[in-house]
């Protein structure tokens, strides 16, 4: 499509609302969206399209507490809400097709769906490795409910696994297995736990506690292949050594879904690239999500999020715009993950070199690591000091910073503290 041609769609765009407003997917930032658009009035059509034939769901129970005796288990909204709301779900079905020409988005089953405006929130999959002899039929991923039913139908069988990547949802899982005294080998190419994700200081410390909960862990190592004995599956480490393994979980990451927008001609890198409004090239296409990278105010570049917050604050900013109040999307990023008794939260995004000050003592199993870079502070990780969180995501939504000195302190009560503006005072920022 020509520049001519977006810039007429465009123009055409900022003087009508859209009328009717298609969304690809049904995960979190789906179902957040179409949620936002009927709290915000919008009284035109909202479709829904998503292929997992399940009513909408959560995906973090999936590696923390899930429990398959129910079908419908934790739907991100009840079946009634749908139809109360007027939002019409197409599930089960994949959308194929974007005619950007037409405005009409084109399912699997041949239907054309026009829209006004189009919000592509297609997540992402899991990245599955090419190792010879790993058949994907024994061996389990986490991503769906699918995915976490085959698990669970496995469970009584399973005596030992294997999880290849030693990321949040490996990690998560290790401890939910271990908890039904099952044997767990994580395999991780890098030399630390969550090493995308932590501070050395942080990953070190789960190190520790993993170890003493007696996952055993596998550093600077990859599967080379994998074969079966006849009863159980062989999996061959790089550097030599087997493990004889009921099962094998892949755990190493995912890709965003972006064929749909690049078969459309729309911009993708790492994700589908938007603005900081969040709309792509074309102006009657948006993306929200895993799915999009958009431009970070806090770390600076394109930056591609996995994460329930970003989900959801995403699809609240394009909701306001596609309602009449537009503004850049803006929002502080946050992660949790729960492994065992290590309840971990991350306020903000460090970098490498961004340096740590510890609050507390980590023997206590409760304390944070304080990331600066320079004086000022960029992220906060914390083991079970919600409080501790909560204050980061106050100080470091409004762009302020809290001097180390009172960091390290432990009988400053940061949450006494008058206020973000008394610390901002106190701090300059660079
Ligand atoms: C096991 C697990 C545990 C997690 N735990 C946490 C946690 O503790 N904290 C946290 O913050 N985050 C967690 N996450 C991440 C979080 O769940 C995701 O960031 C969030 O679900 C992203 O929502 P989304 O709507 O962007 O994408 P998704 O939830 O992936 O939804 C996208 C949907 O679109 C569908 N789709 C794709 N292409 C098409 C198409 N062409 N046509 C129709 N449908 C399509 C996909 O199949 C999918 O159903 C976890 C994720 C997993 C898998």
């Amino acid at each position: 499509m020509s520049n001519d041609t977006d810039r007429v769609k465009g123009a055409a765009f900022s003087r009508a609302r859209a009328e009717r407003i298609v969304i690809v997917g049904s995960g979190q930032a789906a179902v957040e969206l179409a949620a936002s658009l009927r709290q915000r009035r919008f009284a035109g059509s909202v479709i829904l399209v998503g292929d997992e034939p399940d009513l909408p769901y959560q995906r973090p129970p999936l590696s923390k507490d899930f429990h398959p005796a129910s079908r419908a288990v934790m739907p991100l909204r009840a079946e009634s809400f749908y139809a109360a709301n007027s939002i019409e779900l197409r599930l089960g079905v994949v959308a194929q097709r974007i005619d950007r020409d037409a405005c009409v988005v084109v399912l699997a089953d041949g239907t054309p769906l026009p829209y006004d405006h189009l919000v592509l929130a297609t997540g992402a999959r899991n990245r599955v490795p090419a190792i010879p002899g790993l058949n994907l039929g024994t061996s389990l991923e986490l991503r769906t409910l699918v995915h976490a039913r085959n698990l669970a139908t496995r469970l009584v069988e399973l005596r030992h696994v294997t999880i290849v990547g030693g990321g949040f949802i490996g990690l998560e899982l290790a401890c939910l297995l271990r908890g039904r005294d099952i044997e767990v080998d994580v395999i991780e190419a890098g030399d630390r736990l969550m090493g995308r994700m932590l501070s050395p200081v942080m990953s070190d410390y789960f190190r520790q506690f993993h170890t003493k909960a007696g996952l055993r862990l596998r550093f600077r190592n990859t599967v080379r292949s994998v074969g079966r004995d006849p009863a159980r599956e062989v999996v061959t480490l790089a550097d030599g050594p087997t493990i004889n393994t009921d099962a094998i979980v892949m755990a190493v990451g995912v890709l965003p879904n972006n064929a749909l927008a690049r078969a459309a001609g729309l911009k993708v890198d790492n994700g589908i690239v938007v603005d900081a409004q969040l709309r792509t090239d074309d102006p009657t296409i948006s993306a929200i999500g895993d799915c999009a990278a958009y431009p970070n105010p806090f770390s600076g570049g394109l930056v591609r999020l996995e994460s329930v917050q970003n989900a959801i604050d995403q699809a609240r900013c394009v909701a306001a715009r596609l309602t009449g109040s537009p503004a850049p999307y803006r929002s502080l990023p946050w992660f949790w993950s729960n492994q065992g008794s290590a309840r971990l939260q991350i306020a903000g995004l460090a970098g490498d070199g961004d340096r740590p000050v510890l609050r507390g003592d980590p023997k206590s199993g409760e304390f944070s690591v304080f990331l600066y870079r320079g004086e000022r502070l960029i992220a906060v990780e914390s083991v079970n000091k919600p409080s501790d969180h909560m204050f980061a995501r106050r100080i470091l939504s409004a762009g302020l910073s809290v001097p180390r000195s009172m960091a390290t302190d432990i009988g400053v009560d940061l949450r006494g503290l008058a206020g973000a503006a008394a610390v901002a005072e106190s701090t300059p920022i660079s």
